[in-house]
């Protein structure tokens, strides 16, 4: 696991390189704010839809 110490704009705390399906993140490990990396995929779709609509 990555972490970053000192790298929190809020606090200055430590953050911790997190994965999930959709990509990755930082997360603070002292106030818990989440900052979002760029998407490799810039400008396409980023998260998918949890739901499409039906094509009636
Ligand atoms: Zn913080």
């Amino acid at each position: 696991m990555t972490m970053y110490y000192n790298a929190c704009p809020k606090c200055r705390g430590t953050v911790m390189r997190r994965d999930d399906d959709f990509g990755a993140y930082l997360q603070c490990v002292s106030c818990s704010r989440i900052i979002e990396l760029a998407q490799p995929n810039a400008g396409g779709q980023s998260r998918p839809k949890l739901a499409q609509k039906k094509a009636a």
